[in-house]
C-alpha cells in the first residue's frame, strides 16, 4: 500500500477535502488503487500554535506518492506565512515546476458568454510555470511611506524552468486531439525574459512538429480568451500571466468552483505531485455548506489520470460530468445544494459508473 497526503488546511479547506476522502473510498472500492490517505494537521490553527509550519518538505515527499491539499489562508495571518512556508516549501524544494489547469465546459449553461454555442469551444489547459518570475521573493523597498518610495519585484526566468515548462506543454498538446500549443508572454515590454521564452519555445518546438504553434501577448490572449475562446487547445505561460489566465479561463466552465490543478516535477518518478483546486481558503463562504467541493475532486482527478489510474479517472470525471448537467449544484453554479450533498452525489454516480 502506498500513501496519499491529504492537508485539509484553512476556510473550505477542510469542508472539501472531507469530500474527496468521501470520493476516495468509494474509488477504492471499486478500483482498488492501493492508495491510503494520511491526513495532515498543517493550517493556520497548527501555524498560530507552533510559531511557524516547519515541516520536512522531503520526509513528505518519500513518505507519499501525492499531496491532496485543500486551501490555506487565514485572515488571523494577514502576510499569508503559513501558506508560503507549506504552499512554497512543497513547489520550490521539490521543483513542481508544471502547474497544469484544466478549464472544460461540460454544459452549456454554465458558460456566461453567449456567443459559446458548443461545449467543445471551450477545452483548453493552461500550463504555467510555478516556481518562478516574481514569485520568488526577490525584491525590496527605499524610502517607504515618503514620496520617493519605491517598490520593486524581480521577474526570475531560468532557461532550465522554462524548458520544462515549455516541454511539459508540448508533451501534452501532443497527447490531445487538437495538437495545438499557443506561448503567452509579453515579449514587447519583457526585453529580458520574453526572448529566453520565445527563444526555447522555437527550440522545443523543432522536436515537436506534429503540433501547431502559435504566439500571443498576454493582453491579446486575456481578450482572446473571451473573444474565441475555441482557438485554444494548450497555453504555456510564466508563473504570473500563467495565474491571472487561468482565474479569468476558469469563468468560461462555471468558475473557482470547477477549476483544478495539478503541479508537478516532470522529471520525479517517484512522486506524483501536489493536487489542488485554483481557488483559496474563501473565508466569506467557510462554514457555511455552500464551498463547490467539485475542483478539489476534479483535481484528485487530474491525480487518478497521472497516475495512470484511467478507469478509476475516467469513472470520476463521467461522475463530474453528471453531476454538473444535473441540477444537485451549489450556490456558486446557481443552485441551493450543500457541499456534502455534492460529495454524497458524486459518490452515487462513481459507484453507478459500469452500470450507466
Ligand atoms: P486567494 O487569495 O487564496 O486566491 P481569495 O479569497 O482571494 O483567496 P478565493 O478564496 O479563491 O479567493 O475566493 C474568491 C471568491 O470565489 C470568493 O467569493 C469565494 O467565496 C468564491 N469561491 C472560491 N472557491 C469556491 C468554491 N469552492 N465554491 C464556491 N465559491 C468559491
Amino acid at each position: 500500500m502506498s500513501s496519499l497526503a491529504v492537508i485539509p488546511g484553512d476556510g473550505i479547506g477542510p469542508e472539501v477535502m472531507a469530500e474527496v476522502v468521501k470520493v476516495h473510498a468509494v474509488v477504492e472500492d471499486i478500483f482498488g488503487t492501493g492508495l491510503t490517505t494520511d491526513v495532515l494537521p498543517y493550517d493556520a490553527d497548527y501555524f498560530l500554535e507552533h510559531g511557524d509550519v516547519d515541516i520536512d518538505i522531503q520526509e513528505i515527499r518519500n513518505r507519499y506518492r501525492a499531496v491532496l491539499l485543500g486551501a490555506l489562508g487565514d485572515p488571523r495571518i494577514p502576510d499569508n506565512r503559513h501558506a508560503k512556508q507549506i504552499i512554497g516549501g512543497l513547489r520550490q524544494q521539490l521543483e513542481l515546476s508544471v502547474n497544469l489547469r484544466p478549464v472544460r465546459l461540460r454544459t452549456l449553461e454554465h458558460c456566461p458568454l453567449k456567443h459559446v454555442t458548443s461545449i467543445e469551444d471551450v477545452d483548453l489547459v493552461i500550463v504555467r510555470e510555478n516556481t518562478e518570475d516574481v514569485y520568488v521573493g526577490i525584491g525590496g523597498t527605499v524610502r517607504g511611506g515618503r514620496p520617493g518610495h519605491v517598490a520593486m519585484e524581480v521577474g526570475v526566468h531560468t532557461r532550465w524552468a522554462v524548458d520544462r515548462a515549455v516541454t511539459a506543454a508540448f508533451e501534452l498538446a501532443r497527447s490531445r486531439p487538437r495538437r495545438r500549443l499557443t506561448l503567452v508572454d509579453k515579449s514587447n515590454a519583457m526585453p529580458s525574459a520574453g526572448p529566453l521564452w520565445q527563444e526555447r519555445f522555437r527550440a522545443i518546438a523543432s522536436s515537436y512538429p506534429d503540433v501547431e504553434c502559435d504566439h500571443l501577448y498576454v493582453d491579446a490572449a486575456a481578450m482572446e480568451l473571451i473573444r474565441y475562446p475555441a482557438r485554444f487547445d494548450v497555453v504555456v505561460a510564466g508563473n504570473l500571466f500563467g495565474d491571472i489566465l487561468s482565474d479569468e479561463a476558469a469563468q468560461l466552465a462555471g468558475g473557482l468552483g470547477v477549476a483544478p490543478s495539478a503541479s508537478y516535477d516532470p522529471e520525479d518518478t517517484g512522486f506524483f505531485g501536489v493536487f489542488e483546486a485554483v481557488h483559496g481558503s474563501a473565508p466569506d463562504i467557510a462554514g457555511t455548506g455552500r464551498a463547490n467541493p467539485l475542483a478539489s475532486v476534479m483535481s484528485y482527478s487530474l491525480m487518478l489520470d497521472r497516475m495512470g489510474l484511467r478507469e478509476a479517472h475516467t469513472a470520476v470525471e463521467r461522475a463530474v460530468d453528471h453531476v454538473l448537467c444535473g441540477d444537485l449544484l451549489t450556490p456558486d453554479l446557481g443552485g441551493i445544494a450543500r457541499t456534502d450533498e455534492v460529495g454524497d452525489e458524486m459518490c452515487r454516480a462513481i459507484a453507478r459508473h459500469d452500470k450507466d
